[in-house]
């Protein structure tokens, strides 16, 4: 992380009344390790299906072109995705920035790649957890509103992008929620995403990309 990212990240840390700024964090190996959840891969040059985790995913090569050769079937299957999530191991790293920004009055947002929206706020809402200002963990609750979870390739949500891609899918988002908000850190592990919301941040007018923070997942 460059020096300057790095002071405007303590910056945004020690802001107040922040009551109209939003995190906006990935899922899969932002705040969770996800259990027993994969993609499938068989590309023109693979003889068998390759079986991938979503951190592998996420260093794929999937362009427009290469999409077709990937399966989802597991992020479609609802025992899987609640699995995936309740056995989840939490990536504290991430979560403790979230934990700050939360206790500094921050909204909370949610921006995956997965599908069945509704499926991944109920997960989240039963397994993730805080720490409060007196540093208790206790579970996420109304912190995490039905409305501020997005998952791009949900069959509902997808119908009113236009992006073909996952990355072109989470920055249509992203152009929207900085109409809504203040300011926006946006932290995801994938370095597409992250590529292309910089891309977006380069395009915006003035006052909508000093809005936008991108930050890369920490392990
Ligand atoms: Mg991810």
């Amino acid at each position: 992380m460059g020096y300057r990212v790095k002071n405007r990240i303590k910056t945004l840390l020690t802001e107040n009344s922040n009551t109209n700024k939003l995190i906006l964090l990935d899922v899969d190996d932002t705040i969770l390790k996800p259990s027993q959840i994969y993609i499938y891969r068989k590309l023109p040059t693979d003889s068998v299906e390759v079986k991938l985790a979503p951190a592998e995913y996420a260093h794929e090569d999937v362009t427009l072109e290469t999409k077709q050769y990937y399966d989802y079937r597991d992020f479609l299957d609802p025992l899987k995705i609640k699995r995936s999530i309740e056995d989840a191991q939490p990536i504290v790293s991430n979560l403790q920035i979230m934990d700050e920004l939360l206790s500094k009055g921050y909204q909370l947002g949610i921006l995956t790649a997965r599908s069945s929206e509704d499926m991944v706020y109920k997960g989240l809402r039963d397994w993730l957890m805080y720490k409060s200002k007196t540093g208790e963990l206790v579970p996420i609750g109304d912190h995490l509103k039905r409305e501020n979870v997005y998952a791009v390739n949900d069959t509902r949500r997808v119908r009113g992008l236009k992006g073909e891609t996952d990355y072109e899918k989470k920055v249509e988002v992203v152009k929207e929620l900085l109409g809504v908000y203040d300011q926006i850190l946006f932290i995801d592990d994938d370095e597409k995403n992250i590529k292309e919301m910089r891309k977006l941040k380069t395009i915006l007018p003035r006052e909508l990309k000093d809005k936008l923070f991108i930050k890369h997942a920490l392990y």
